[in-house]
């Protein structure tokens, strides 16, 4: 499994771009304001993306949303006049609440009365998510979410191989550390990426600090973990802590 890191830029950010990541350049996680733009440095294209995970209704994570099907709008449009012609599904995974949070932000982007939004509920699946429940896609990958201690309601994600019941990557998403948050680190996932915007020990979000005292002596030899959701870029050099660097991939098998 390849994970692209979109961007490690979180609501407080001094011009880094916004969090988000990609799974297999399908699977997109997160769509913050910037999310077109990050995507195009990577080359994954939009018509690539089968699902959409969003964590938490934060303008740091959602706000790109009717960019990014404003514009698939358009291209299925345009597609629309080939003479072969296959329609995109998306998939849209968020919290409780979602059809109504997609057309507040959708309707506030353009207008109420636009005909993307018809179109987008018409080739969007939307999914609310269930914490614990394993989502199986048919892209060959299964996606498994956990409540994160964050206002509003956040998930983290777990993501794993169809023919392995092990995740191979897990990620905090925005979180405050809790000792509820043990299970994710303990579930053999070989790479993490780790919510690291607080400061010190207690903070609303895990810190630099929080994750090289609690979490990496936790994580067996093999696993890696990805510190994320900064403010500026990073300089905290404590314990190992290794930083997600925007628009790379990491491979995990
Ligand atoms: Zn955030
Ligand atoms: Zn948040």
């Amino acid at each position: 499994m390849k994970i692209t890191v979109l961007g490690i830029g979180g609501f407080r950010n001094e011009g880094l771009s916004f969090n988000a990541y990609c799974l297999d350049r399908k699977i997109l996680v997160d769509t913050p304001p910037d999310i077109l733009q990050s995507l195009a440095k990577t080359g994954i294209k939009l018509t690539d993306i089968s699902a959409i995970v969003l964590t938490h209704f934060h303008g740091d994570h959602y706000f790109g949303l009717p960019f990014l099907l404003f514009n698939l709008y358009m291209e299925a449009q345009e597609r629309a006049k080939e003479a072969v012609y296959q329609e995109q599904r998306l998939t849209i995974f968020g919290p409780p609440g979602l059809e109504q949070k997609i057309r507040q932000i959708l309707s506030l982007a353009i207008h109420p009365d636009h005909a993307y939004i018809p179109w987008c509920f018409e080739h969007c699946e939307l999914v609310e998510i269930s914490a614990g429940f394993r989502y199986r896609l048919d892209s060959g990958i299964w996606l498994e979410f956990r409540h994160s201690v964050h206002s509003p309601e956040t998930f983290s994600v777990m993501a794993g191989l169809a023919d392995s019941e092990k995740p191979l990557f897990a990620a905090t998403s925005d979180t405050k550390w809790d000792v509820s948050l043990l299970p994710l680190f303990d579930s053999g996932a070989k790479l993490f990426l780790c919510d690291s915007n607080g400061r010190g020990f207690g903070d609303v979000h895990m810190s630099p600090e929080e994750i090289v005292h609690f979490v990496l002596p936790r994580l067996s030899g093999n696993a890696r973990l990805l510190a994320t959701h900064v403010s500026r870029t990073p300089s905290f050099q404590a314990g190992g802590l290794e930083f997600a660097v925007p628009f790379s991939d990491y491979q995990v098998d």
